[in-house]
């Protein structure tokens, strides 16, 4: 077993002390705007640095061009999301010249890669401040030392298996909120970093969660979407927990309206959350369940450890348990060795199950990980030929699904007006899928009942009913 650092009191009090210094400091920066990159984990996160700098006196900026401190929360996923974060970085340096108060900040995945850290002091010198996963809580502390020291602060501790409870969080949605339930992972599939920047999984206590969405529902949230790298293996780092099937229906007794989760592994979907999710009706059906590979030889290299024909079993014993459930998947193209064979494996998978929506992506190498060096690395040109083939496969078959659900009735929370047609409300169904309607404003922020007549490539429009 690992060591979890979760965080005391005392230290977190020591924070709101260099908060306040912050706050009265007279060379505070006014405004903030964050960039985010990455999962939903990280836009969380996002919301907790917006929470500590307002703490700090410091409010948002309209445009980052204008803000005083800007803050890149990167990810490291894929090289793409790397260069995006790098290139965005390097871009703010232009302004900086211009506004040389102003503060560049980058934190997240992609900085607690020991090599990137190591390139951001050589090669990025007008990055004022850089932390890294673990370390957030501390965001008050350093950016004193900044405004103190007048010299740029990089902390990238080694220790990522922190928690910290009780930070400030500025939530982006009046009705809609993320909830984190564990941090880290600890299944180290081959191609993935995430193991390596997040740290083990480590879950917080069950007691806080329900106490965050008793918060919540108490400041009038809806939906809440409960977030962890592996939710459903929620509580196997510690003994004393309740399983993740236990959490879902503690949080629902909560008031909550409707609750979401997100991501699960197949080898942890057990009988008990498939019952859970059947019985309680506060659960959405929709279930996230990533598959990335229908090859078993690829699922093994991938260490992945579960085969194709049980990820298809739990995805029958759903179905059976749940009718109507909405599955939607991340699929992996072109991971080292993948014959064409073994591509058309994911291909036909993709055809048995019938996913609503899925995310696809090329595999991309990250230094560190098993997968990186693995020989036959595959022709970028060959795995992009087969993810545009595996593309049409699931845009057909979305195209399907959702004609299917014409004269069908959805339960809509209501986010806003859509951006598309400012005369039309939008929001998501039971199973997550957008919802175009015409309704009235006063309706943002409410479940609807909405008729489903018609659709589009991956929204639906409807009729609100009365
Ligand atoms: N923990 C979640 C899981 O296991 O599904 C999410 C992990 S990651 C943030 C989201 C997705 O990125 C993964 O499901 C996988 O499909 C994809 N991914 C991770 N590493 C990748 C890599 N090296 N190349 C391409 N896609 C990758
Ligand atoms: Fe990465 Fe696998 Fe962990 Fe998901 S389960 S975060 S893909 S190592």
């Amino acid at each position: 077993m690992y060591d979890i650092h979760r965080i005391s009191p005392e230290e977190l009090q020591h924070q709101q002390l260099f908060a306040q210094q912050v706050r009265f400091h007279p060379d505070r920066p006014q405004t903030y705007y964050i960039v985010t990159y990455g999962c939903q984990m990280n836009a969380h996160d996002s919301e907790i640095i917006a929470g500590m700098l307002e703490e700090m006196g410091i409010m948002p900026a309209q445009d980052r061009t204008q803000a005083d401190l800007v803050m890149h929360n990167t990810c490291c996923i894929r090289e793409n999301a790397e260069r995006k974060a790098l290139g965005n970085v390097t871009w703010l340096k232009e302004i900086k010249k211009e506004r040389p108060q102003m503060l560049i900040g980058v934190c997240g995945c992609m900085i607690q890669q020991e090599r990137m850290a190591a390139k951001l002091l050589k090669q990025y010198p007008f990055v004022d401040l850089a932390f890294g996963t673990g370390n957030l809580y501390r965001l008050p502390e350093y950016l004193l030392d900044v405004l103190n020291e007048k010299q740029r602060v990089i902390r990238i501790d080694k220790d990522m298996n922190t928690v910290a409870e009780g930070l400030p969080i500025r939530y982006e949605s009046p009705t809609k909120a993320y909830l984190t339930i564990a941090y880290g992972c600890n299944n180290f599939c081959s191609y993935c970093i995430v193991p390596y920047v997040r740290g083990r999984e480590r879950s917080r206590l069950s007691d806080d969660i329900v106490k965050e969405a008793e918060g919540l529902v108490a400041s009038g949230v809806k939906e809440i979407t409960l977030l962890g790298q592996n939710v459903n293996s929620y509580g196997s780092d510690n003994s004393d927990e309740i399983s993740f099937a236990r959490l879902l229906h503690r949080v629902s007794q909560t008031g909550i309206e409707r609750i979401r989760f997100m991501t699960s592994h197949p080898k942890d979907l057990s009988d008990e959350l498939i019952r859970e999710m059947a019985e309680n009706p506060v659960i959405a059906p929709h279930f996230h369940l990533p598959v990335q590979s229908g090859n078993n030889r690829i699922l093994h290299e991938m260490n992945r450890q579960y085969k194709r024909e049980h990820y298809l079993e739990r995805v029958q014993t759903l179905r059976k348990a749940v009718p109507g459930i909405g599955l939607t998947t991340d699929l992996i193209v072109g991971f080292p060795g993948e014959t064409e064979e073994e591509f058309m494996d994911t291909v036909s998978l993709v055809e048995e199950v019938r996913y609503d929506s899925a995310f696809t992506f090329i595999y991309s190498p990250r230094k560190g990980t098993k997968a990186a060096d693995m020989p036959s690395q595959l022709d970028p040109a060959v795995a992009s030929e087969r993810i545009e083939r595996l593309i049409a496969v699931q845009e057909r078959i979305t195209g399907e699904i959702l004609a299917g659900m014409k004269g069908s009735v959805s339960r809509v929370l209501v986010e806003g007006v859509s951006r598309r047609r400012e005369t039309q409300l939008t929001g998501k169904s039971e199973r997550n899928i957008n919802v175009n309607f015409n309704g009235d404003p006063s309706d943002i922020g409410r479940f609807v009942n909405v008729r489903i007549t018609g659709a589009g490539s991956n929204t639906l429009r409807g009729e609100k009913e009365d």
